[in-house]
């Protein structure tokens, strides 16, 4: 038998090797929506995680008639920030982080915070990645999934795996960054990780 196929609403390729590495262990498959790049993008302007991931899923699920899709909304969280970059985590070096329009460089990004972290210790330095995965069939969002880690921001990138903050985020349960972890621990650790098992639990168990 084949292996199911789970379509996925993203265009970040980092996020695409998390959700493949994820699905691997349960014999599912995952794929881009079919021309996804030719979408009208959606504007991610919600409050929260779960309303970007439930805009995206819902909207994206119209161009696929009768199909399920997956959309993924996710950031990091500094306490020491209070909360920020948040739901702004892709844009967060632009000038206008709310403006909702193209992404900045990762760089640029991971340098904006790594200043304003620069005045605070290590112990104060604790920091979330979240992810939020909804999952939408014709407009329709029928369930979200969530997924965390805890980690510490460090005060120079370390390793060369991974997006966005990864080079950031140390991983204490195994002291190592995201950006020192291979495919499959960052699907086994991350915050992407787990929201994608959860879903994939709740998908296993739906006769489809
Ligand atoms: P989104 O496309 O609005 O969900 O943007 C998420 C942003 O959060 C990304 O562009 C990254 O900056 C950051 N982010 C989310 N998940 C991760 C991760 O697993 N590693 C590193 N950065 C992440």
């Amino acid at each position: 038998m084949t292996s199911p196929t789970v379509l996925l609403a993203t265009s970040n390729p980092g996020k695409l090797r998390d959700f493949a590495g994820a699905a691997s262990r349960y014999n599912v498959t995952v794929a881009n929506i079919p021309h996804f790049s030719s979408l009208p993008p959606v504007v991610e302007d919600g409050a929260t995680f779960e309303a970007n991931a439930r805009k995206k899923a819902e909207s994206y699920s119209l161009a696929v008639p009768g199909e399920l899709v997956v959309a993924d909304d996710s950031g990091l969280e500094v306490d020491a920030l209070g909360g920020a970059p948040g739901v702004h985590s892709a844009r967060y070096a632009a000038d206008q982080p709310h403006a909702a329009e193209a992404n900045t460089d990762d760089e640029a990004n991971n340098a904006r915070v790594l200043r304003e972290l620069k005045e605070i210790p290590e112990p104060k330095r604790t920091a979330r990645f979240v992810c939020v995965l909804a999952a939408a069939r014709d407009g329709k969002t029928l369930a979200t999934f969530r997924g965390a880690a805890e980690g510490i921001i460090l005060d120079a990138p370390r390793g060369r795996n991974g997006f966005g903050y990864d080079p950031l985020f140390l991983f204490p349960q195994i002291s190592k960054t995201f950006a020192e972890l291979s495919a499959e621990e960052k699907a086994q650790y991350s915050h992407r990780g787990s929201a994608f098992r959860a879903f994939l639990e709740w998908y296993k168990k739906a006769n489809w």
